[in-house]
Formats: C-alpha cells, structure tokens, sequence
C-alpha cells in the first residue's frame, strides 16, 4: 500500500532591518493555501511542493496535504502570523490522521516575534507530535542553518542555485530520500560547520566564482558515494540573529566520511572569503555610465533596495539621478500606492505631477518629484514565464506608467520582483528596447536579463539590503562575523 507522507511548508526570508512587519495578509497575498487547494496551487510549477508531487508519482506515495504559507521577503513576522501558521499546520497534521513520512518545505531564514530561530521551532512542532516518524525538510540556499533547524528533521536538502531554479529538482530530492529512509529503516548521519562569514547576497552567485567553484566542489564530493545529500546555505546577512552566516551541512552513511567533506569546504569556503567583492560604484557615476554606453540596455542594480530580500521597493537614489542627467530610455519600477492611486484619479493620458517612492521608511531614499504623462494605468496581473519560480501567479495590484522626458516610471500597489521582465510586458514597456533598466535585486535579476543586457553595474545606494553590511548595527552576534567585523573568529564553532 502507497505510504501516506504529509507535505506542508512555511517560507519566509525575514529582514529584521526592515520596517514593516509580516502579518497574515501578506502571506495570503503572496501564497497561501491548504488542503486539495495545495495541489492546484503547485501542480507543474518549478517549486519544492511541484517536485514533490511529480516524485509521488514515480515513488507510489500518497500525498496528504497540510499548508504552505510564503510571504514576499519584508520584516519580522508578526506573533500573531507565525502562531497562526504553525496552530493550522498542527490541526491539519492532527486531521491527516496517521502518516508514514512528513516533508517540509522552509526558508530557513524566518524570525517571528517571540522565535528568533522560527524555522527550527516550526519543525520541532511537527516533530513533537511525530517523535518516530522520519521527517525530512527543505531550505533555501540562503537559510541561517543552526543546530536547532537540523534537530527537527531527519534530513534536510538545501538549494543549489542562486538565482534559485532547482525548488522542483529539490522537492524531487527530498521525497526520494524520504522514501529511501522508509524502506531502508535508515537515517544519515549530519555533519553541520557553522562559519563565521555572511557574505551579502550580490556575491552569493552561484553561475560566477568564487561561489560557483565551491559549488562544484560540493557536487562532487557530493558523488563520492555513502553521501544522502549535502548543502551548503549561504546565508541571509540582513537578520539580527545569533545564527547568522554560512552553513556547510552533509548527510550520510558515515560520520567520518561526511566529516572530511564538510571540513574540506568549511576551509575552502573560509581562505576564499576575501575575493566575496561587491565591487560598487556611486549612482552619478553608474548613470553617466549607463547613458554613454554604445548600446543598451546596461542594467543598473539597486541592490540596497532589493524587493526581493525585504525592501520596500521604492528607493529612489538612481530615479534623482536618471532625471538629474536627463537620461533616455531608461526604464525604473517602484512601489508606491498613493502615487498609483493619483494616477488612477486622473487617468491615462493625463498629466501627473507628485513625488514617487521613499516614502516607506527613511532608509531609501527621500520622495522625489517627478511631472510627466500617464501612459499606461490598469491593474496588473501575470504569470511567470521564466525558469525563475515559472508559473507563479503574480498580483501588482494598480499599476501606473509615467513618462517624465526619456524616463519610464512605472508605479505598483504591490512590489514587483524582477525575476523575469514580464512585469516590464505586461505594462507595455520593452525590456529589449530600453537603453538603462534599473533592477531592484541582487542577483535573482540575472536570471533573464543578462541574456540580452550589454552591460551590468551594481549601484552603491542606501537600503536595508545594501551589500555594505558595515552600514548595520547587529546586537544579537556572540561572535564576530566577517565581513561585517574586520574579521571573523575561527574556528567555527
Ligand atoms: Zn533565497
């Protein structure tokens, strides 16, 4: 008979620097849902679940669905969310009646009001209730792994790719091992190193060096034989937590085995930590660039507002400079609903005058003015094209466009994530076409734009994802963590 495995997931890259807090609408508006409706949710999507359910079939298992929650990267998640999450998830789990394998789709670098390590006690929830079960869990390549994340599961499977396209291939890879532990009675050993490193996101690559060469190094080791899975977690550096950093975790047959492999890369990882560059150049400088490059587009990469890492998406540091130098065919989306909402007031074809974005917080960026025609205004609704979480369904709620002499603003209820230019499309904008697109992103915009860009410069602006980390002030580290001290404190413990 099929084995029963109960499948749920919650996902969150909390920002603890930013300002606004994660409640349950924000994971209703990104993706919620529970039940037969996780199915159709998932169903032929390059995500974990997506995965997961292609395995049932080729593995004859049983599927039985708790929730997946995931909210937009943004700040803590309120303590009223995360208790709401983890209450269903156990009365889901209750309701399953009884399970032979559970598989939990995380993060790895959620912090709840009341639960700093959030991921590591959704576990110990489940596995509370499911003390003998074999349980077996996914992350995020950019999790802040601890000891308490690896004690829930049996096993754990991270991703390998940044920007992230292999959630199905992880998904895959965990119920596999699931079902290799249900019938072999079996569970890896887990050997964890914890760095005293936090490189930012914009040097976490996984296409470019140094971290595409660790990469190798892992998959290869990863070959030796004896080995269930092995990950190496990057790091979410953008979170006061004591369990911030790189985390190398490898899972087999023997102790010793696993040991060495995960030594090997700890010190690979360490000796190379100082070629992790951010390489940043200033705003005029990047716009003179960009405007007097021969062709286009150059993309000019607002890091320190990262939408997709919990900025607000509205930081308007390279927008003063493109009007300041009167670029042309330059093209910058930003968060901003009071400015959509005059937009809509007024109507397409009319004349907008008001300042756009930095109106969020104080960190990005002040308000900037900006009078031009409003050339498109309707909401804006799309699925992804991409190989970057293709399928998804994407709301930006109002969408306005306005033209201010060779600048394109285009202004979103919601925040848009540049994983792919089909938020440019859908508001009638060319991506091919334009001469400057300013991404708000670190490395997940590489993905589709480097296939047509002519050039690429990451911008130095102020922001709670900026990649000089120097610019925050952590007061939950019990050690010193490189870069953001001079450096780190080895051994990692
Ligand atoms: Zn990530």
């Amino acid at each position: 008979m099929a084995k029963r495995i109960f499948i749920t997931g919650f996902w969150h890259e909390t920002n603890t620097f930013a300002q606004s807090p994660t409640g349950m609408d924000d994971f209703h508006a990104y993706q919620y849902a529970e039940g037969d409706a996780l199915f159709a949710a998932f169903a032929d999507t390059n995500t974990e679940i997506g995965g997961v359910m292609n395995a049932a079939l080729e593995l004859d298992l049983n599927l039985v669905p708790g929730l997946f929650a995931g909210a937009v990267p943004s700040g803590m998640i309120t303590a009223e969310a995360y208790e709401f999450i983890r209450a269903r998830t156990a009365e889901l789990l209750e309701a399953a009646g009884e399970v032979d394998g559970v598989l939990v789709h995380l993060h790895g670098a959620a912090v709840a009001e009341g639960a700093a390590e959030a991921d590591a006690d959704f576990l110990a929830a489940i596995r509370q209730k499911l003390p003998l079960t074999p349980i077996v869990a996914t992350f995020d390549l950019h999790a802040n792994l601890s000891e308490g994340l690896l004690a829930g599961a049996d096993a754990l499977v991270g991703y390998n790719t940044y920007p992230h396209n292999d959630m199905g291939a992880r998904g895959r890879e965990a119920a596999h091992i699931l079902h290799r532990m249900l019938w072999s009675a079996k569970r890896p050993k887990k050997v964890f190193r914890k760095l005293p490193f936090a490189p930012p996101p914009q040097v976490q690559g996984t296409n470019a060096d140094p971290v595409a060469g660790i990469m190798a190094r892992l998959a290869e080791a990863k070959d030796w034989g004896g080995i269930w899975a092995a990950s190496i977690a990057w790091g979410f550096p953008y979170a006061d937590v004591e369990h911030l950093g790189v985390g190398i975790l490898v899972q087999g047959d023997d102790f010793q085995h696993c040991s060495r492999i995960a030594d090997d890369l700890a010190l690979t990882i360490w000796r190379q930590r100082g070629d992790f560059d951010a390489g940043l150049i200033d705003a005029e400088d990047a716009v003179r660039t960009a405007i007097e490059a021969p062709s286009g587009p150059i993309i000019l990469v607002d890091v320190a507002d990262n939408a997709g890492g919990g900025s607000p998406g509205d930081g308007t540091t390279i927008l003063a400079e493109l009007l300041d130098q009167s670029a042309s065919g330059a093209v910058i989306v930003l968060c901003d609903p009071g400015a959509v909402r005059t937009a809509k007031a007024l109507g397409p074809g009319a004349l907008f005058s008001g300042s756009v974005g930095g109106k969020s917080d104080d960190l990005h960026g002040p308000p900037v003015p900006l009078v031009g025609e409003i050339v498109f205004q309707q909401p804006v609704q799309y699925q992804r094209r991409g190989d970057y979480m293709t399928g998804q369904m994407i709301d930006l709620g109002e969408v306005a466009v306005v033209r201010a002499g060779g600048v394109t603003v285009m202004l979103t209820q919601y925040k848009a994530m540049p994983f792919d230019a089909d938020h440019l499309a859908a508001a009638g904008i060319a991506a091919e076409a334009q001469q400057i697109i300013v991404v708000k992103s670190a490395i997940a915009w590489q993905a589709h734009f480097r296939a047509f860009a002519k050039g690429e410069i990451y911008v130095d602006t102020p922001g709670v994802c900026a990649s000089n980390l120097k610019r925050f002030t952590y007061g939950k580290l019990s050690r010193d963590i490189f870069p953001i001290a001079d450096d780190g404190v080895w051994p990692a413990k």
